[in-house]
């Protein structure tokens, strides 16, 4: 069984590497979760129990278990690709790679959300400190927290856990688009 999933996770690679310009991704993020979506509106309330069928170790505990993975561990870390990062776990758009910026804290950093129904805020107490947790608005995973020390012109800084990041890249129309403007 492991080996078939195997195959099948390489050959899904191997097609995205083919396609790269296009978001071919998708059908692959189906598999891993039938609330996935880069378009639906509508909330997202799945049982953890479920959910931990749905996602991988990493994700599972990093979004059901307000999880924190290891800093400088991400390879959106230090990424400057353009496009558009959804939430892992149901796809919700939740932030534009030009408003990420290298804060040099160890997790992707960003100061602004896509849109107001990318994050919801909630207060966070734990490990003796206070601090507003970030949760996707859609399925409510946890993705970090938010801080005040972030670049203008918000003054905010998103730190989030690239682990319930997707990441898809704009198309080469959109970027050449950019470059001139
Ligand atoms: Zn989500």
């Amino acid at each position: 069984m492991k080996t078939i999933l195997f195959s099948l996770m390489l050959i899904c690679t191997l097609v995205i590497s083919c396609n790269s310009q296009n978001n071919t991704n998708n059908n692959m993020e189906e598999i891993k979760s039938p609330h996935y979506s880069n378009t639906d509106t509508n909330q997202v309330v799945v049982p953890n129990a479920e959910w931990k069928n749905l996602l991988s170790t990493e994700v599972y505990h990093v979004a059901r278990e307000k999880g924190t993975e290891r800093p400088y561990t991400s390879k959106f870390e230090s990424s400057k690709e353009i496009g558009t990062y959804y939430c892992a776990v149901c796809g919700n758009p939740l932030f534009k790679s030009d408003t990420k910026f290298e804060s040099g804290c160890g997790w992707p950093s960003f100061y602004q959300p896509l849109t107001k129904s990318s994050i919801i805020y909630t207060p966070d107490n734990t490990h003796g400190m206070k601090r507003t947790e970030v949760q996707c608005g859609r399925c409510h995973s946890h993705l970090g927290h938010v801080f005040n020390d972030g670049p203008l012109p918000t003054g905010l800084r998103y730190c989030i856990n690239g682990v319930v990041l997707d990441f898809k890249k704009a198309d080469e129309a959109k970027k050449r688009y950019d470059d001139k403007h």
